[in-house]
């Protein structure tokens, strides 16, 4: 739009934005303060700004690919606030690596482009973005009222992701695995005489996390429903239109 304004065939139109520009020092709120607001944190800020300043058309394609690299930096930051940030938690267990070419498109999820229910899509999208209930963060929200040991098996550990993936002796949990058990033979050697795993680490979480396998999202919101259930109410996966009601 800027490029648009400056290039524009009405007098009116540039020296508006000439005005705007000019006033930007001392109105906060005006229309090119807000956009150079918006510069910050891009790799060219300092060019981009010098460009407005200076009434000169912005590359469009140094701009977006400026856009993508600040997004990419988001990733940066994972390691740096915490093991339980939702950043680096993503990060570990789905980051999809970025390919060297920043144009290059941005792969999606495999789930995104399965045929699953909104209950499975909603109860995976729930799971990846940290969204769940489970003990480990429902004790972070609670400030520390709530244990986050996990009170449905005696393990005595924190019942986070790996745990009810992999680890939790629940029975209920027990069996879903082994009703899933094809997902697990690649990544956590998990037989049918077994039901748990005891070592479990983050690239493990990976690996069984980023299969393509259509029935990975349907184990996950089956462990959705359960964990949110209390473990003693397993709710079945609903169609669509059942799952919204009449
Ligand atoms: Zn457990």
């Amino acid at each position: 739009m800027y490029n648009s304004m400056l290039e524009c065939n009405s007098t009116t139109v540039r020296k508006v934005l000439q005005a705007d520009v000019k006033m930007h020092p001392r109105a906060a709120k005006c229309w090119t303060a807000q956009m150079l607001d918006g510069f910050h944190g891009l790799h060219r800020c300092d060019d981009f700004v010098s460009a407005v300043r200076n009434g000169v058309p912005i590359k469009l394609q140094d701009f977006t690919d400026n856009l993508r690299l600040r997004i990419r930096d988001v990733w940066g930051t994972a390691n740096d606030v915490g093991s339980r940030s939702s950043v680096s938690l993503y990060e570990a267990f789905f980051g999809i690596p970025f390919d060297k070419d920043v144009r290059a498109p941005v792969w999606l999820p495999h789930y995104m482009s399965q045929d699953h229910s909104k209950h499975v899509m909603c109860n995976v999208s729930r799971f990846r973005l940290r969204a769940h209930t489970l003990l480990v963060d429902r004790a972070i929200w609670s400030h520390g009222a709530g244990s986050p040991i996990c009170d449905q098996c005696d393990l005595h550990e924190v019942q986070d992701e790996a745990h009810v993936l992999f680890k939790c002796t629940c029975p209920e949990i027990c069996q879903l695995r082994r009703k899933y058990s094809t997902l697990f033979l690649q990544t956590a050697h998990l037989s049918s005489a077994t039901s748990c795993v005891q070592f479990v680490n983050k690239p493990m979480m990976y690996n069984f996390l980023s299969q393509a396998n259509y029935k990975l999202s349907r184990f996950v919101s089956e462990l959705m429903d359960l964990c949110e259930a209390g473990l003693g109410q397993p709710q079945t996966d609903q169609p669509t239109f059942l799952a919204e009601g009449p």
